[in-house]
């Protein structure tokens, strides 16, 4: 989609430290971490939100939680902990509209935050 960070990311039409990518999913390095690793897992395909799922999506949506895990292993981090979050919407603060799950470890974390 014309216009989106994230497609541009995916296409190689922006720079990123790109960490895993297949026919689905891509993920890279947030460029702002608030943790020691954060990472970002998203669709290949643009959806803009959680709210913009459709059933035909599940599949796909179970793969970012499989590359996730993958990749909190490949870090170092699958046994202390990490986190996954996915902001929906301004009350959340989203901000980029192409779905992502952030993955954050590498540091204790309180809940909630913010
Ligand atoms: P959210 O608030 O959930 O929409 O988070 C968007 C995330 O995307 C933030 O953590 C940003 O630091 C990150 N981000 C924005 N632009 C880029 C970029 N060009 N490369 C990597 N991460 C980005
Ligand atoms: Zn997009």
């Amino acid at each position: 989609m014309k216009d989106c960070i994230f497609c541009k990311i995916i296409a190689h039409e922006n720079p990123c430290r790109m960490l895993y990518q297949d026919d689905l999913v891509s993920a890279f390095q947030d460029i702002h971490p608030v943790a020691p690793t954060h990472l970002l897992i998203i669709p290949n395909k643009h959806i803009p939100s959680v709210n913009h799922l459709q059933p035909e999506d599940e599949e796909l949506v179970g793969h970012l939680f499989t590359i996730a895990r993958q990749l909190a292993k490949q870090e170092g981090i699958d046994q202390s902990g990490y986190r996954l979050i996915v902001n929906t919407g301004s009350n959340a603060g989203q901000a980029v509209f192409h779905l992502h799950l952030h993955l954050i470890g590498g540091q204790h974390m309180r809940f909630p935050m913010g």
